[in-house]
């Protein structure tokens, strides 16, 4: 068995800006277990020199962003040899780069594909720079690189693969270089790709015109493609869907909305994880090697939580919290204490996750929070998402505009390093997402590792994992609500949460054990690539 994952982003560390959300660092989770377990994997992306940008606020609070250029030599080394594809009728070459820190003597490489070397035209040089930057030629073109550049780089580098696995259908024209090297037999390209996609919302789904993909395709469309992928489009789904042996969603809520959406299609589902070495602060990781010796290869072992001591969970708590305390307060001046209930609410400002829902009722904020809870909001919006840069917009001036009614900061620049902090400082992770839009999640699995505690919508993993008023706080029940219902509940739970810190810390340090040991068990990547190798892989 060899797999070889292919991945439009991959995440291994805040140096390297490759990835832009959960769909990266998800994949750099997945590859990093792999390494761990030894499973036979090689992974595959594409190198962007401006990648994810550096998000400032100005004193408008505007999101501005800086592309610093990213020198890869210092990460990785330049194989001695090109690839070659036809995009729109001409030659581009592609250059590949290695990585190979991962897991012990590099078993698993990632492959980084490059079209900025000398011999490419300018404009070819470019496909590869920006990261969902462009319009639909550059990203039609990407994918290009990404299957059929990273097949061929593969054939070269990486000969016996068995399984390619497609996480998103960004990768899906690598089954259109298999089809040409399989003779056109559909039934043996199915045989050796699994496909895994991870939105439930439509927009989504990468489309192309068929002008388009043709333009820029050419001789690789097979002459049925459009009963492939789509008689008016070509949906890259469809496409993926129609040439995977098996396909999946990645939460259980998940996989059945894939289904809704792609009828007459088989998919199951995996649930996301997270990486628990990558993950677990410093101090949880001397708290658990003390009194849960051998977590780190066996994290289901941290199911044994309760073996741990009151004074020893609350003192690392403490620390991990004072680390981010103190980091909030000297790169906003924000004044805040390691005596609050700490509340963080990031991730990407796309409208659905609603960051601003906890605003609803400002009044009815102000009196909870006062003197009792600090909340503190991270996130980048895409450049061009004028309604994402709107709620940056807001919470900054909401913060500015009430300092005196509530401690309330926004900390810039959220990335997987600003990510490690918050999920390890927080005493709450807030998720608000409209139902059923979070396919699966994973910075709140993030928290569980760290003795913090969710209270989030019953989406995607949530809706698996959540007991309420055990292990973390659930909003709403297993339905969808409207925005009204939520903001409702939002604060009923609030409520219940704040008295429960102030009035009942033994049954708030039970809340956080619950959180580790019902929760970490199950929600990471190396329980989830095993479930990989299980359903998908052999
Ligand atoms: C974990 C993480 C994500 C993904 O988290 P979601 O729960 O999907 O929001 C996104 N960005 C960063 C920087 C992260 O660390």
């Amino acid at each position: 068995m060899k797999v070889a994952y292919f991945s439009m982003e991959i995440g291994l560390n805040e140096h390297i800006p490759t990835y832009s959300g959960g769909l990266g660092i998800l994949a750099g989770d997945h590859i990093k277990s792999a390494a761990d377990l030894e499973v036979p994997l090689v992974a595959v992306t594409l190198l962007y020199k401006r990648g994810y940008f550096i998000q400032t606020i100005n004193p408008l609070g505007q999101q501005e962003e800086i592309y610093p250029y990213f020198d890869p030599r210092a990460f990785m080394e330049p194989l001695p040899f090109k690839v070659t594809i036809k995009i729109d009728n001409h030659d581009v070459h592609i250059g590949v780069w290695k990585y190979n820190q991962i897991g012990i003597n590099g078993k698993v490489p990632v492959y980084f594909l490059d079209t900025d070397i000398p011999i490419n035209a300018p404009a070819d040089r470019l496909i590869t720079q920006f990261l969902y930057g462009g319009d639909q030629h550059t990203r039609i073109c990407q994918e290009a690189v990404l299957g059929i550049g990273g097949y061929l780089a593969l054939k070269k580098l990486e000969p016996g693969v068995t399984t390619f696995h497609m996480n998103e259908g960004h990768a899906v024209f690598l089954t259109l270089a298999l089809l040409k090297d399989l003779n056109g037999n559909e039934e043996k390209v199915r045989e050796k790709c699994v496909f895994t996609t991870h939105t439930p919302v439509p927009a989504g789904h990468d489309k192309f015109g068929y002008d388009l993909a043709y333009k820029i395709l050419g001789s690789h469309l097979p002459s049925n493609i459009r009963s492939l992928a789509g008689n008016d489009v070509l949906n890259t789904t469809v496409l993926a869907l129609n040439l995977s042996r098996a396909s999946n969603g990645v939460s259980e809520l998940h996989g059945e909305i894939s289904r809704q959406m792609f009828p007459g299609f088989d998919i199951g589902h995996v649930t996301n994880g997270v990486h628990h070495l990558s993950w677990t602060g410093p101090e949880f990781k001397a708290l658990f090697d003390a009194h849960i010796p051998d977590w780190r290869q066996q994290p289901q072992l941290l199911a044994d939580a309760d073996k741990i001591p009151d004074e020893a969970l609350k003192e690392a708590k403490l620390r991990a919290k004072k680390r981010l305390i103190s980091y909030v307060n000297s790169v906003t001046g924000a004044g805040f204490t390691h005596e609050l209930l700490t509340i963080s609410f990031a991730r990407r400002a796309a409208a659905y996750k609603r960051a601003t829902l906890i605003f609803t009722d400002l009044e009815y904020l102000f009196n909870l929070a006062f003197d009792r809870i600090q909340l503190i909001f991270a996130g980048k919006a895409h450049p061009q998402d004028q309604p994402g840069k709107q709620l940056i917009k807001e919470i900054v001036n909401t913060a500015e505009q009430y300092e005196k009614q509530v401690r309330l900061v926004f900390v810039p620049n959220y990335n997987i390093w600003l990510g490690a902090l918050l999920t390890q400082g927080t005493d709450v992770w807030l998720n608000t997402p409209r139902r059923p839009r979070e396919a699966s999640g994973t910075s709140g699995m993030k928290v569980c590792f760290n003795g913090g505690v969710n209270m989030s919508v019953l989406d995607g993993w949530w809706r698996e994992g959540c007991k309420n008023r055990v292990n973390g706080w659930a909003i709403g029940d297993d339905e969808d609500q409207s925005d009204e219902e939520a903001a409702f509940d939002l604060y009923q739970d609030l409520d219940d949460m704040v008295t429960t810190y102030y009035a009942n810390p033994r049954q708030w340090l039970s809340i956080m054990k619950r959180s580790i040991a019902d929760l970490t068990p199950v929600f990471n990547t190396h329980r989830m690539v095993m479930e990989y190798m299980r359903k998908y892989y052999i």
